[in-house]
């Protein structure tokens, strides 16, 4: 199934509401790790790295805000799914001022939250197509191409230029293939004046020092000497 892989951490501490989640988020496929006190959901996000969160608003030890801008400001771009009882509505906005990406409201159908789940993990880039990608995974860092930056799994983070993303989109569309010098040239940077294949290679360490985890070593923005380069998202 598609849903294989995918990892969902819920933070909730009513029992009921953990077991009937559980029970229909793993026969979806999903694989469900549960915090049931605020102060353990951070370091299990950090352990873990789920794909997206859903997260109850009143938990013991730490509630659901303060966790959710915890994990904003450790750098984590996962979709947030916050629950918020009946009389909680008026927080909704205060929830997603604080980095959350959507919210659902109790009591919630099943179908409804997996509706939410789903849509959020599409736009998120987990299914998206490659003309199309928003989040693009290389190993365990996160290159996000709608904000511009690279997100490593200890949260630190580099900014991209606009041009460093229109190399990966660029080296992204070309499905691995190697993709010369001049022909980057062309399409990148469309003969501006004052460049030659030389500004490409500059650009591209540039780039991977600031995607790569060891620049030295690069494993997925890759040289092949005398082809030009290629982009490797496995
Ligand atoms: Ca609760």
């Amino acid at each position: 199934m598609a849903n294989k892989e995918i990892r969902i951490l819920l933070v909730e501490d009513e029992p009921s509401l953990i077991f009937t989640l559980r029970d229909t988020l793993e026969s979806e496929g999903y694989e469900v790790i549960v915090s049931e006190d605020g102060e353990q959901a951070v370091g299990l996000a950090q352990e873990h790295k789920p794909d997206i969160m859903i997260l109850d608003i009143m938990l013991p030890g730490k509630n659901g805000y303060e966790i959710c801008q915890e994990i904003r400001s450790l750098k984590f771009t996962f979709p947030i799914i916050m629950l918020t009882a009946k009389d909680q509505e008026l927080d909704k906005v205060k929830g997603l001022d604080i980095g959350a990406d959507d919210y659902i409201t109790k009591p919630f159908g099943v179908k409804e939250l997996l509706a939410r789940i789903q849509a959020r993990l599409r736009r998120a880039g987990t299914y998206s197509s490659s003309n199309n990608i928003e989040v693009l995974q290389l190993g365990t860092t996160k290159i996000d191409l709608l904000e511009s930056k690279a997100i490593f799994s200890d949260g630190k983070t580099n900014e991209l230029t606009a041009r460093e993303i229109e190399l990966i989109r660029y080296l992204l569309q070309a499905g691995g293939e190697p993709v010369s010098r001049d022909e980057l040239l062309e399409k990148v940077w469309r003969y501006e004046y004052s460049t030659n294949t030389r500004t490409v290679d500059v650009h591209i360490s540039k780039l991977r020092a600031k995607i790569e985890s060891q620049p030295d070593e690069p494993r997925y923005l890759i040289t092949l000497h005398g082809v030009g380069y290629l982009l490797k998202t496995y």
